[in-house]
């Protein structure tokens, strides 16, 4: 054994395998799920921005346009939430039936089993163009085409199971849910209690091999009518049936609902929206050994398929329903600033009102630049596991941000629920967003960090695999040599971080020129503190750094900063760096480095050993942390252009449903910005007009405009111009009301249907 071998690799191996606890199956099964992508450039304190770029931008097929611009139009025509939410709790009939004709639940189905076969950011796209229109319809489009018995049997299902199954689902006249959820496993969902015990029994006349499956199951969307479950559950084979292994481990089966003993229990109510989710349960249900998705081979594979397949929904369903609510708040928001007068003055014209139309309009820039980024992995074929955790969690948080700005402007018009109210379903539908598909707490505390730092690090994972070589001798050999590229990587960060921190980053190349350049010296700066930050706490922490979430969490915030900040940079590009978007790129790439700073901050002040923390601050902030806060300007700027009409507020908000400009709700708030925009001038030659003394100071519209024409301030015709823009501008501030019998007789209705 080598000098090094004996007096270095050695002890280092085995104080690695004492500070680490054994990885179980499980957790090794989610580690190496999906795959890493520019998240290992980021963590690796070395982007290559070129390649960034090079990922070239996302678009629409010709038939993904069209499905868009035609099915797509069509179904946003057919809802009406209001009635969809509060008076019928379930989409109609005609809805459903057209949502299954036009294929609307097989849009990642492949054209040979009559699905449209669309690319993730098509899919993204539909779901996100329905969500400005109805939270409820797009959770109902939504869930076929992410996780479901559609994407695991693309995956993994046998020749057999795909000609069984995929027609009818592409056709609709299947309708599937999985259920993994059950009462006491929810986060933890590899500890679901629902088992299937291998044995023989009688199918259909004869004595196969097969389940005897027992589960309790809630939260399930579209259970309640489904037609065909996914299933997941512990499989136990106590007789040995099907090999040595007498617990193979959680798997996956397809059922119809039709079959025997399966029972689809009541519905669930999820903040009042109204598609369906709901509970199903079986006891003893007897099914053959065929309906395990793949076939027996997948006997005890089931969590290895559904992390994989999580980790690529995750990128798409739920930032699709983020990035909806920032194009509703954002279409919304500017107009009602502009059209709403209190004090005599639009209230976009109050600063406070400008601060958060500045945070709706830089997050939402943000939140389209992500959405693109992230379906452009997985268009390319990637599985990136902690760019689409990193998705999921910060576009659902963003979106609560901006929809909590939008309530905020829009005040008791926001509340009063009713057809007029564009706002309060996306409100509702936050909390739904934050919680499925993991919820976010556990997402930014367990996932980004915890599987970044094993699955990014050029080295971690593979020293684990070494430490857990049952051969020690050959785990020993790949140690030592890992151990080693190991020590002159940390070396490098910490003489690249200090390097960085004291030319300020001002040296690093950047792939452009301009306003956004320094930017990216900025990205490459942070992100070589974070590799040094990550490599010293895996080190000195090891496994303790798992429980030590508040710690490792703020490096995964570190990662998600770096990602979605480089996600609008190349937006930027992409867009052929129109100026019009620049105060947007600022305000997001701004907010991102100062929460990257504030993140490492927070991680230096806690971390446990005070001398090695004063180090790495001396190393990375040599002068102080020097981030700010968006500026001011940058805000009012984009508050400027969401009070005015074209440019980047129809760019940024080109998903919204607006409607007629009669229909209550985005139609006549449209409506009334043009009119109330086309109207400014004669709005201000009125104003002079008062200021001058020619007009009374304070008078009602009516008689001021009657004093104008007598005083020939105005022609008649603008006079009638004023007169409507001000009738479509009361149209637009007005809220729903109700006759209290009418609420009264709705209440009934709804508890004599419940019962
Ligand atoms: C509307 C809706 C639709 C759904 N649809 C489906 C479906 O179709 N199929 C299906 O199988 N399931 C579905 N679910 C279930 C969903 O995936 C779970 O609700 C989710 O996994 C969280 O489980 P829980 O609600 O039991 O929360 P819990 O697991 O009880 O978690 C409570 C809190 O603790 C946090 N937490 C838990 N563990 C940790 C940790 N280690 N570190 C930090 N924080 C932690 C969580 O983040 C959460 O904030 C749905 C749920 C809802 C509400």
């Amino acid at each position: 054994m080598s000098l090094r071998k004996k007096w270095i690799s050695e002890p280092a191996f085995n104080t690695f395998k004492k500070i680490l606890p054994p990885l179980s199956a499980t957790e090794r099964e989610a580690m190496e799920a999906g795959s890493v992508w520019w998240d290992g450039e980021l963590f690796r304190g070395k982007p290559d921005w070129s390649k960034l770029l090079a990922y070239g931008p996302s678009t629409l097929t010709f038939d993904e346009q069209s499905f868009l611009d035609n099915q797509v139009s069509t179904l946003l025509a057919m809802l009406d939430d209001h009635h969809i939410v509060n008076e019928r709790r379930e989409m109609p009939e005609a809805v459903w039936d057209y949502l299954k004709r036009e294929g609307f639940f097989s849009l990642i189905i492949p054209k040979s089993y009559g699905g449209h076969d669309f690319s993730a950011y098509a899919n993204s796209t539909i779901v996100a163009r329905i969500a400005t229109r109805s939270i409820s319809a797009a959770v109902t489009v939504m869930v076929p085409n992410s996780l479901g018995p559609g994407e695991l049997l693309m995956h993994y299902g046998t020749q057999q199971q795909k000609d069984r199954w995929l027609p009818g689902l592409a056709k609709g006249s299947e309708v599937p849910c999985f259920a993994l959820t059950g009462p006491e496993a929810g986060s933890d969902a590899g500890g679901i209690p629902d088992t299937g015990v291998v044995c023989r029994a009688e199918f259909e006349g004869e004595e196969v091999l097969g389940i005897r499956l027992n589960w309790d199951k809630r939260y399930i969307t579209l259970a309640p009518r489904a037609t065909v479950l996914g299933l997941a559950f512990r499989l136990l084979d106590p007789d040995g049936l099907l090999g040595e292994n007498r617990e193979p481990g959680i798997t996956c089966a397809l059922i119809p609902t039709s079959h025997p003993g399966v029972e689809i229990g009541d519905r669930h109510f999820p903040m009042g929206l109204a598609f369906l989710n709901g509970t199903t349960r079986g006891q003893d249900v007897f099914i053959p050994l065929e309906w395990i998705i793949g076939g027996p081979d997948y006997a005890g594979r089931g969590w290895r398929m559904l992390v994989e397949c999580l980790s690529a929904g995750r990128g798409i369903s739920l930032p699709a329903l983020g990035t909806a609510s920032g194009h509703l708040a954002t279409r919304s928001t500017g107009a009602y600033a502009y059209v709403r007068r209190q004090f005599g003055l639009s209230i976009g014209k109050f600063e406070g009102v400008q601060e958060a139309l500045g945070r709706i309009g830089g997050l939402t820039y943000q939140l389209e630049a992500t959405r693109r980024l992230t379906t452009r992995a997985l268009d390319l074929n990637e599985s990136p596991a902690i760019v689409t955790a990193i998705s999921k969690y910060h576009m659902t948080e963003m979106a609560r941000t901006v929809i909590d700005d939008a309530l905020d402007v829009h005040a008791g018009k926001g509340i009063q629920m009713g057809p007029s109210n564009y706002l309060a379903h996306s409100y509702m539908g936050i909390p739904v967003a934050i919680t499925v598909e993991g919820a976010n707490i556990l997402t930014r505390n367990l996932m980004i960090f915890g599987q970044g730092a094993s699955r990014c690090h050029p080295y971690v994972l593979q020293e684990l695999e070494a430490a857990a070589n049952p051969d020690q001798q050959a785990g020993l050999d790949a140690f030592d040599i890992l151990l080693f590229k190991h020590i002159r990587f940390a070396l490098g960060n910490v003489f690249g971080a200090f390097w960085q921190g004291m030319t300020g980053g001002r040296l690093n190349s950047s792939p452009v020129a301009g306003e956004t350049a320094g930017y990216y010296r900025q990205l490459t700066r942070m992100s070589k503190a974070l590799a040094l930050c990550a490599d010293v706490a895996m080190l000195m922490m090891g496994g303790d750094l798992k429980r030590r979430e508040m710690l490792s969490a703020r490096l995964g915030d570190v990662l998600s900063h770096l990602y979605l900040a480089s996600a609008t940079l190349k937006f930027y590009e992409d867009n052929g760096r129109p100026v019009d978007e620049l105060p947007f790129v600022h305000y997001a790439v701004g907010r991102n480095l100062y929460l990257i700073a504030d993140a490492l901050e927070g991680f230096l002040q806690n971390f446990p050993n005070r001398p090695m923390a004063f180090i790495l601050k001396a190393l990375i902030f040599p002068l102080g942390k020097r981030y700010k806060k968006p500026l001011d300007r940058h805000a009012q700027a984009i508050s400027k252009q969401l009070m005015s009409t074209g440019g980047i507020r129809e760019r940024l908000t080109w998903l919204c449903y607006i409607g007629e400009q009669s229909e209550p709700g985005l139609g006549q708030l449209e409506r009334a910005f043009g009119a109330m925009l086309a109207v400014q001038g004669l709005e201000k030659t009125l104003a002079d007009a008062q200021h001058d003394g020619t007009l009374p100071l304070k008078e009602t519209l009516t008689t001021l405009l009657e004093q104008a024409r007598e005083k020939g301030v105005l022609t008649e015709t603008d006079i009638q111009r004023l007169l409507q823009a001000d009738e479509w501008r009361r149209a637009a501030i007005a809220v729903d009301s109700f006759p209290a019998e009418v609420l009264a007789r709705q209440s009934r209705q709804k508890t004599d249907d419940v019962a």
